[in-house]
């Protein structure tokens, strides 16, 4: 009988006694040890070139699969305890680069903290605003949230590579009347022009207007029949909420295209639904937790922003309260007679959309 057998790595003889098998082939002590290792999770032993952890610390691909995640900026191991994320975005990161990424005053484009909701449900506004053209400065952004964050964290402000100079301010997600009187706005929007920013004026910069799903019902179907409705709202009165946006059409293509006119709001959420589904939509939902109406164009001035949520918060008034018919025999005009915020009527004036009385204008920012 053979006593001697060949390890089937090295190719040397040794007597049978000494060989392991591993994997379906048998192998001497000294390739044992240099080729495989035992996974520190589960015991079990396995190729070392099977090992998902690190030198460090051995582990098998379940294992690993299981437990275990690397962080997203510096690559090293960690035990899915010790990872920590954004808000619910899923990559994850280890403390240290968890910590370095949210104190930077300026966040990547793909930052999303936890949110805090200010003020009362369902109903809520975050409000994206790009301004240009002075800077992607850590100093300046940094004098923005001393403006904003007096008094809590309102707003963070993010890298936007649509812009040239400039920076993107979000809201967390706030109840209209918080917006209107807890925000502050005016001084927000005064820092930003003192600091040579521009929105309006500077052409590219966008108004994009996140409001909770929630806000349109407390389940799915609800919340897909009122938000038909705002689409259906929004492709019917199409002209006058151009005008309304102050963007140009090309503009408009580019970053917030329409879907196309639907002649009721069923079929408008149909034809949506089957079509594109990216999100440089006039209204874009391939958000989870918010629809975001990007129609309107950047500005830093006060009543054009007020304005601009008053509405949207109107948009969602008649999608949430009238049936599919009363919405399609509302006219532009019954539509804007039932607005009552000063704010809104004096910039439907501005922009001609309200009734033919002629109105003083000062210039947008
Ligand atoms: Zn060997
Ligand atoms: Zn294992
Ligand atoms: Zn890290
Ligand atoms: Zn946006």
């Amino acid at each position: 009988m053979k006593t001697k057998e060949v390890c089937s790595h090295c190719g040397h003889e040794f007597p049978r006694t000494e060989l392991t098998e591993f994997d379906g082939e048998f192998l001497c002590p000294a390739c044992l040890e240099t080729e495989t290792s035992v996974c520190e999770d589960c015991g079990r032993r396995i190729w070392n070139d099977n090992n998902e952890g690190s030198g460090d610390l051995i582990l098998c691909g379940s294992c690993y699969e299981r437990n275990y995640v690397h962080c997203s900026r510096c690559g090293r191991l960690l035990h899915e305890n010790n990872a920590f994320y954004f808000g619910d975005d899923d990559e994850p990161y280890c403390e240290s680069c968890h910590d370095m990424l949210d104190s930077r005053i300026i966040h990547e484009y793909s930052y999303r903290p936890a949110p805090n909701f200010y003020g009362n449900g369902p109903r809520f506004f975050g409000v994206e605003l790009e301004i240009d053209e002075g800077g992607e400065y850590e100093s300046k952004a940094k004098k923005l949230l001393n403006v904003a964050n007096r008094d809590t964290e309102n707003i963070y402000i993010k890298h936007d590579g649509s812009l040239d100079e400039g920076l993107e301010l979000v809201t967390h997600p706030m109840s209209l009347e918080y917006q209107l009187t807890k925000m502050p706005w005016v001084e927000v929007m005064a820092e930003a022009v003192r600091q040579g920013y521009r929105s309006h004026q500077a052409n590219t910069c966008g108004l994009h207007v996140h409001v909770s799903r929630e806000a349109f019902g407390a389940f799915a179907v609800e919340q897909d029949s009122a938000i038909a409705r705002v689409l259906f709202f929004v492709e019917r009165h199409w002209n006058e909420l151009l005008k309304f946006s102050r963007r140009t059409q090309r503009q408009l293509e580019r970053w917030a295209a329409r879907y196309g006119y639907k002649d009721h709001p069923t079929e408008m959420m149909e034809h949506v639904k089957k079509g594109r589904c990216n999100r440089y939509t006039c209204v874009n939902l391939t958000n989870e937790d918010t629809i975001e109406f990007r129609i309107f164009r950047g500005t830093l001035k006060y009543n054009t922003l007020i304005a601009t949520l008053q509405m949207v918060n109107r948009i969602c008034d008649v999608a949430i309260c009238m049936s599919d018919d009363e919405l399609r025999a509302m006219s532009w005009s019954e539509f804007v007679s039932g607005v009552t915020e000063p704010e809104l009527i004096q910039y439907l004036k501005e922009r001609r959309l309200y009734l033919n009385e002629p109105v003083a204008v000062s210039e947008e920012v």
